[in-house]
This record gives structure tokens, sequence and C-alpha cells, in this order.
């Protein structure tokens, strides 16, 4: 597991490297959150400037080819904010935007710094754990380390002290009777949590049971889970994972069908103020190839427009399949309350009069985007998991295929399926299995790239579409995953065994477009032929 030192450095300083990238691009999109809430302040902007600036420098040092682009994309655009001015024009600022989400989509790939085996995504901040036990602290330890978090242990009081004063954890494992003293774990945190804004998300572990009083203690000081003894790690680790994700709160995009082109542009300019992402349709005629391209959580509808009405274009948005959960907020001067009836009736899910306080607009616009998400989510994803379900991840691949050859660029697909699954849940249990499935799903999210999907594909089969990879890539990948994960000892309600999966690769081609996934599944075959726990690729079926 561990790499001779001499070797590991030069990968140890790349990853160093690429990490300074990345905490710099964290840092210029943490300042556009800020500049938006706050309008546009003077003294933001040019923090916003001089975070790009240094970002590109960055990139440029360290190599990072897609930072460096996205980021001198956004030193340009930036160059034609007047700071004196507020926010910029629409226009601009929806270029903006769009640069602002490709830049945090872009995050490092562990195996792209040369397949080392050096652990990979290392979040911002360590989970520290203070558990008195050091067999199982280490034990914890190991399985987040296993799964790319950086964790470090507080072995004392003192040691509590002394690293919360060096820097806050994303998370913290605690043991309710830290340093052998009764409540002494719960007194800590709550002395610690007090002087933050955000708590620290912990969670408890105590090998005593425990009555309600000191399980409310617990939750007080920002508990959000208590194990007591026998913890089962794997679900630790997944609580972990829930408590640190990083959720980059990606903006709605909200599409705008207006005949008026001042009001369009109004509207506009009101939404992308509050940092959201627009795309306005001056005809209605034109709106289906809009729906497709941008895809939007959230539809303003005109109601009075020269060629059609609203209600006419909703129905006709309302009657393909993909957009049938999409909101549409009709916006009219109309003040008849049966029109509002009528139109909502017509697949309407609000009715806002114009003229519209900003105010309401986008509260409206946000507790309308908030579910349509929630909607998408229990549409697309799958329950167990939370990756794409068998539907979304092939739509994810025709997407992505298109694309690719539209772009002349690589793309691969890869499907996965663990070995003798059957046994697993033969000798531990159904439960057991489903939290191995679990794990693995973890285990990829947090090895592969935000911009490639992931899906469950079946029972125990996942799917991965790898976007700008070749097929020789995506093999390296996934065998360094393949690898990882047969050396992991699974910890699953008290059992402890390791598990090892198949794996089956295909690359894009003009000619194999309709057959990716025959392929894909024809090498995962042969993986399985060969003995299982293995990567499989060819270029062409039949050809083993
Ligand atoms: P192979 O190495 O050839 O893939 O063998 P296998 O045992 O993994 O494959 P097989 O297809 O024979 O068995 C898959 C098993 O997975 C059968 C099914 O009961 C189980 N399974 C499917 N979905 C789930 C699930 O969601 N949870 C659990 N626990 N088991 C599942
Ligand atoms: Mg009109
Ligand atoms: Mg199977
Ligand atoms: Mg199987």
């Amino acid at each position: 597991m561990t790499q001779p030192a001499k070797k590991a450095r030069p990968l140890e300083l790349k990853r160093y490297f690429a990490k300074r990238v990345t905490d710099q691009a964290r840092h210029v999109l943490s300042i556009w959150r800020l500049v938006n809430q706050e309008y546009w302040p003077p003294q933001r902007v040019n923090d916003l400037i001089h975070a790009t600036q240094k970002l590109v420098r960055y990139a440029e040092h360290f190599e990072e080819t897609s930072h460096l682009k996205i980021a001198t994309e956004i030193t340009g655009l930036l160059q034609e904010v007047d700071t004196q001015q507020g926010p910029p024009s629409s226009h601009l600022l929806s270029q903006l935007s769009q640069q602002v989400q490709r830049l945090s989509q872009t995050a490092v790939r562990r195996s792209d710094l040369k397949h080392s085996l050096i652990p990979v995504i290392t979040p911002q901040k360590p989970i520290y754990v203070a558990i008195n036990d050091e067999e199982l602290a280490n034990k914890i330890l190991q399985q987040l380390e296993f799964f790319s978090f950086r964790a470090e242990r507080c072995a004392s009081v003192e040691q509590f002290h002394q690293m919360m004063k060096q820097r806050y954890p994303a998370a913290m494992i605690m043991d309710v009777q830290f340093g052998n003293e009764e409540r002494r774990g719960i007194d800590l945190l709550t002395q610690i949590q007090r002087g933050l804004d955000s708590p620290i998300p912990t969670i408890f572990y105590s090998n005593q049971t425990h009555d309600i009083e000191t399980r409310l203690k617990a939750s007080r000081a920002g508990g959000c889970y208590f194990h007591s003894r026998n913890a089962d790690l794997s679900l630790v680790i997944e609580q972990v994972q829930k408590l640190t994700e990083l959720t980059p709160a990606t903006p709605y995009r909200v599409l705008i069908i207006e005949d008026s082109k001042l009001q369009a542009k109004q509207i506009e300019q009101i939404i992308n103020n509050a940092g959201l992402l627009t795309r306005a349709v001056l005809n209605p005629l034109e709106v289906l190839p809009a729906l497709e391209e941008f895809q939007p959580e959230i539809i303003l509808m005109d109601m009075y427009m020269p060629a059609c009405n609203g209600m006419e274009v909703a129905n006709v948005i309302r009657q393909q399949s993909q957009y049938m959960s999409v909101p549409i907020v009709f916006l009219s001067s109309e003040q008849n309350p049966d029109i509002h009836i009528a139109a909502m009736s017509k697949g309407g899910d609000d009715f806002l009069t114009k003229p519209v306080k900003p105010k309401h607009l986008i509260a409206t616009i946000k507790s309308k985007g908030e579910r349509s998400r929630s909607i998408a989510a229990f549409v697309n994803q799958d329950s167990l998991t939370g990756l794409l379900n068998h539907t979304s991840i092939l739509r994810e691949l025709n997407k992505g295929a298109q694309k690719a050859m539209a772009m002349q660029m690589p793309l691969s697909f890869a499907m996965i399926d663990i070995d003798h699954f059957k046994n697993i849940n033969d000798t531990y249990g159904h439960p057991v299995g489903d939290q191995v499935i679990k794990n693995l799903a973890l285990f990829l999210k947090q090895r592969l790239r935000k911009s490639d999907a992931i899906g469950r594909y079946g029972g125990e089969e996942f799917a991965a579409v790898l976007p700008d990879t070749t097929g020789s890539d995506a093999m390296k990948i996934f065998e360094e995953i393949r690898q990882r994960f047969s050396q992991m000892k699974l910890s699953v309600k008290g059992q402890e065994f390791f598990v090892t999966f198949s794996c089956g690769i295909a690359q894009l081609t003009p000619e194999n477009y309709k057959e990716l996934c025959i392929i894909a599944d024809e090498n995962l075959y042969n993986a399985k032929h060969l003995g299982r726990n293995r990567v499989c690729y060819t270029d062409s079926p039949h050809s083993s």
C-alpha cells in the first residue's frame, strides 16, 4: 500500500501542485458567490479579479490546462466589467456564469495524476477521529483513507485542543467518553462549537449504551449521527461522505419565454443579479430547440405573445415526457383570476402578475427550482446509491456520445459487475449485500471526476461514461480502482471481508456508436470468463 519514499516524491509534489490550483479555484468560486450575493460591490469585484488572475498564474505554472483555459476566459470577461457600475449586463453575466459553472465542474481526478497509488481526492479539510480505543480508531482511519478521505487521529484531550487550534476539521468522529471521562467528548465539542458560524458536523461513538439524555446532549452539541458498540464502519463512511459532500450550489437554469425584448432583458437582469443562469426566447415558436439545448429547470412564460399564447406553449411543452415536471411560472399583467386558474389548469405551476417585484420573482424561482431538482433526483437517481439509474445513465451515454462525436473528442464507457455477489448475499445476508453496493458506489464517486457520469445499471452492476477519455486511459483508471477496491477489507455490520469486481470498457468510434454498450458488456463478459477481478478492453466486439 505504501510506496517507497523515493518513488513517491515526484507524485506527491505533483499532487501538491494540483491541489494548490484546485484550492485557488475554490477560492475564486467562493468570492464569486459573495460578489453575487452582495450585488457586485467594487471591492469584491476587485477581489474576484485578483483571485482569478492568481488562478491563471498557478494553472500556468503547474500546467493544469483545463483550469488555465477557463480562468483565462473568466479574466478576459472580467476585464469588460465596470467595477463602479454594479452588476454587468445580463449577457456578460450569463457568459461569466457559464464559465464559473465550468470551473466548478473541473475537479482533478485522482487517477489523472499519472495513475499513482497515492490516496486520491483529498477534501479541503481532514476528518478528525477522537476515539479512545486505539484499535478501533486505526480501523476507522484506514477505512476513511481507503475511501480517499484525509483523516487524522486525536489521541488525547490535549491533542484535540492543539489540532482544533491549528485547523477545524471537515467533520469529526468523537468518542462520547473521550479521555475516558463521562460525556467529556460531548462537552469538548460543545465548547468548540460555541464560537463557530457553522458547526462541525460530528458523528458520536460510544462503547456503552446510553439513555436519551446523553443522546440529546450529543445532538445539541452538533452530533448528526450516533453509534454504539460494534459500529458499522461502512455506515460511518457513508455518513462522513454525506456530511462532507461539497454541494457546489450550481445556479438554477431559467428559461424565459417573452415576446417583448425589453421585458425579457429586465427579467434576465433581475435573475442574473441573483446569480442564476438565464436564456430568453423571444419567439415562442423557437422554444423546442431552446429546451433541448438549455435544459431549463424552471420556465417563466409570458401570457400574451403574437404567434400563440403562453397556455398553448405550456401545453406543447407538457406533451413531451422529459419536460413534464419542469415548473412553468406564468408572468403576465393579466389581473383576471379566472385566467390565472385556466393557466394553472394547463400545467402552470404559479402565476405572477407584472410588474413583479424582484424579491418575489427570485423567491418563486428558488422554491420552484428546489422542487424541480428534488423531482429530477427522484426520477433520475437510484434510491439505494444516489447514482444515476439505468435510464439516466444511458441517456448520459447518448448525450455524451453525440457531443464527443461533434467535437471529435474521445469518450469511453465502462461496465462493472461485482464478482460472486450471490455468495455475499448468501453468506452475510441481503442487507450486507446492499451495503456493499453502496460502498462500491461511493468508492466510484470518490475516484471519478465530476464530469464523469456514474450509474447503477442494475442489481450489482454499474456503468460509467467518461468524456474526454480514451479507452486505454479508461482501462488504466479502472485498473487502479479495481486494484484498490480489491485490497480493501470491507467492514459491514460486524462482518469483514474482501470484494472484487470485473469491468469491461469500450471506446467510442464513429462506427460503434450504437454498439457501445454491447462492446463494453462483451468485454465485461470476457473479464468474468478470464477469472474475474480484472478489467478488459478491446476496440471492437467479437475480437477477444
Ligand atoms: P458473477 O461473478 O458471475 O457476476 O456472479 P454473481 O453472483 O455476482 O452474479 P449473479 O448474476 O449470479 O448474481 C447476482 C446477485 O445479485 C443475484 C441477486 O439476488 C443479487 N442482487 C441483485 N440486486 C441486488 C440488491 O439490490 N441487493 C442485494 N443485496 N442483492 C442484489
Ligand atoms: Mg407579451
Ligand atoms: Mg450481474
Ligand atoms: Mg456479479
